[in-house]
């Protein structure tokens, strides 16, 4: 369930800095799927939350040093274990999807929710992420009566800049569980 203040109750909420409002008068009808790992091709959850956080520490790793700077969000993250952590609450404007366009209106940001999944292009997900992620959607669609046939991932807004959340994602897996 969403509470008033936008905030789900079975999710760990860690408020990430990185959000404004959305336009006036923003519908959200638009779910968009993500995924990330840090470093790439790893999966430790903590540097996620940095990284939403605003407090990566790069260490020696050159990847992390060049997005350490970023200031980026999403209102969700599900981890490979499949529990859910929320950043960004729902009525605002999480920092996700970048220069996109889905059917031709421009700046998903505005209209979306942004949910990453911890994992990579040549990696399958793990079942309890799509559990997780079936579970989240059918909160969303009914407390934001967002349809749930709405769910596009990052490349498809974004092509040619962005693949996540990659080939091996099962969207007729996903399809089946909604
Ligand atoms: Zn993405």
């Amino acid at each position: 369930m969403i509470s008033q203040d936008g905030i789900i109750d079975v999710a760990e909420f860690c408020p990430s800095p990185n959000f404004d409002e959305r336009p006036n008068n923003a519908i959200i009808d638009l779910i968009v799927l993500h995924a990330i790992s840090l470093p790439a091709g790893f999966y430790n959850t903590q540097l996620i939350k940095d990284l939403f956080l605003n407090c990566l520490d790069p260490g020696k790793d050159e990847f992390l040093e060049s997005i350490k700077n970023l200031k980026v969000s999403s209102h969700f993250l599900i981890t490979r274990k499949g529990a859910l952590i929320q950043f960004v609450p729902t009525h605002k404007r999480a920092w996700h999807a970048g220069i996109s366009n889905h059917k031709g209106k421009e700046n998903c940001n505005d209209f979306s929710i942004g949910i990453e999944l911890e994992g990579c292009d040549d990696e399958e997900f793990e079942k309890p992420q799509y559990q997780s992620l079936s579970r989240l959607i059918n909160f969303l669609s009914i407390d934001l009566k967002i349809n749930k046939q709405n769910i596009v991932g990052h490349a498809d807004i974004a092509p040619g800049r962005k693949t996540d959340p990659g080939p091996l994602f099962d969207w007729t897996l996903l399809q089946s569980m909604l």
